[in-house]
């Protein structure tokens, strides 16, 4: 029985990875699990997979439910998302909180040696070379949800890491994928929030739209597989049924192919080196007939050349760029800014920091608080 810690029970990963769980109540077990702000899905959470520990953002949360809830331990705030990540029964920890706020917990999971199954991503943009460098030092494995980095990370099993040439990750285009530049102009947020493919959180939804979501996979993946930027290319491909590829020295390219489900990726992190009966759709080649692909056009989504650049700059680079897509997103989400805002903004913020190299946590931290001070101030 593998022991389960769940970061951001609530979401559409968590949703998904309780339904896993679900599906394979002898193989799995839900320890610890925290939740936002949805307090009434947290109930049914609890009355169904009955966790030892529950972690709530908001402090007046934790105290009703502690007088509610009196046989599990009720914790709030990031105490609480590190107390679930580092519960002492669990095996595995699934980061699939949003946001930035990831960070703390992962590193406290991985000093604890908790395997990490890894969707948040933002913990890797902004903190990536300390948390592979904790991973290291602890043993511990980070095996990734992301489909892409999961498909990738498929497709090495039994190579040598070093005959590889290049990763190349599949790009949907979001949900603006056909409209050109000025179309995007008087976009709306439900719009945005419309993605052709994937069913999943308000802000990674967004965040593919800008194409930012690629470019935070760009560099996940230059942590996770350490590799080059250079090495790295994205292709389009609307049908997402390629989830993403590598090519060896030889040109050999191994792709992982599958219907958009992210019950797969998750699965594959939590039953890793072994694979498990899913009820999925089987992939039908046949009937969809045609897979396209195309080049990815940087000027048309210039989040992802921001990415790109932050990612070769290194140091804070990229933990300003997260913060300000973080704080911009949620600004366009709340209609205070834009669709094409967003762009403008991270580019000021990225233009507005001096860079300092190989920052430690605290850095990290107060780099991340003064970027969205400066996204905000921007605005007001
Ligand atoms: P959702 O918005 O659906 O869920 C986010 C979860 O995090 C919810 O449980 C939410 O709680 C919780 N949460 C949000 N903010 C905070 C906070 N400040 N403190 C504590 N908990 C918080 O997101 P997704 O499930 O879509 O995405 C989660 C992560 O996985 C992201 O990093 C995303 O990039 C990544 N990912 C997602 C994919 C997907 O298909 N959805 C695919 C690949 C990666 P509540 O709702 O209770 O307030
Ligand atoms: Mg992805």
């Amino acid at each position: 029985m593998k022991k389960i810690a769940l970061l951001g029970a609530t979401g559409s990963i968590g949703t998904q990875t309780l339904d896993v769980i679900r599906t394979h109540r002898d193989e799995f077990s839900l320890v610890s699990m925290s939740v936002g702000q949805n307090i009434d899905k947290a109930r049914e959470i609890v009355a169904e997979f009955q966790p030892r520990i529950l972690s709530v953002s908001k402090k007046e949360d934790y105290e009703v439910l502690k007088d509610e809830f009196l046989n599990i331990t009720i914790v709030y705030g990031e105490e609480g998302l590190i107390e679930v990540a580092t519960c002492s029964e669990a095996d595995v920890v699934v980061t699939a909180v949003m946001g930035s706020v990831g960070l703390f917990p992962t590193i406290e999971a991985i000093r604890a040696r908790k395997t990490i199954a890894l969707a948040n991503k933002e913990t890797l943009v902004t903190a990536g070379h300390l948390v592979m460098k904790e991973a290291r030092e602890y043993g511990v494995s980070i095996l990734p949800v992301d489909s892409e980095h999961s498909a990738i990370y498929q497709c090495l099993q039994g190579e040598n890491m070093k005959e590889i040439n290049r990763l190349i990750i599949t790009a949907s285009g979001g949900s603006f994928r056909d409209k050109t530049r000025q179309e995007l102009e008087g976009v709306t947020v439900e719009e945005a929030l419309n993605h052709p493919n994937w069913s999943m959180g308000a802000k990674i939804t967004i965040d593919s739209a800008t194409m930012m979501n690629k470019g935070l996979e760009v560099i996940e993946a230059h942590w996770l597989f350490n590799m080059p930027y250079e090495k790295i290319d994205v292709l389009l491909h609307k049908q997402s049924i390629i989830h993403s590829m590598v090519e060896f020295h030889d040109r050999s390219v191994m792709a992982q192919l599958g219907t958009p489900d992210m019950r797969v990726p998750i699965q594959y992190a939590l039953t890793y080196p072994n694979r498990m009966v899913l009820p999925s759709t089987p992939l039908n080649l046949a009937e969809i007939g045609t897979l396209d692909f195309a080049k990815m056009d940087f000027e048309r989504y210039r989040c992802l050349s921001f990415a790109f650049e932050a990612g070769k700059t290194g140091g804070t680079m990229p933990t300003v760029l997260n913060a300000a897509n973080e704080q911009a997103v949620a600004l366009f989400l709340e209609g205070k800014i834009s669709f094409l805002q967003i762009e403008d903004v991270i580019e000021k913020a990225l233009n507005w920091h001096t860079v300092q190299q190989n920052p430690c946590l605290q850095t990290i931290k107060e780099v991340d608080l003064e970027t969205r001070s400066y996204v905000l101030s921007l605005i007001s």
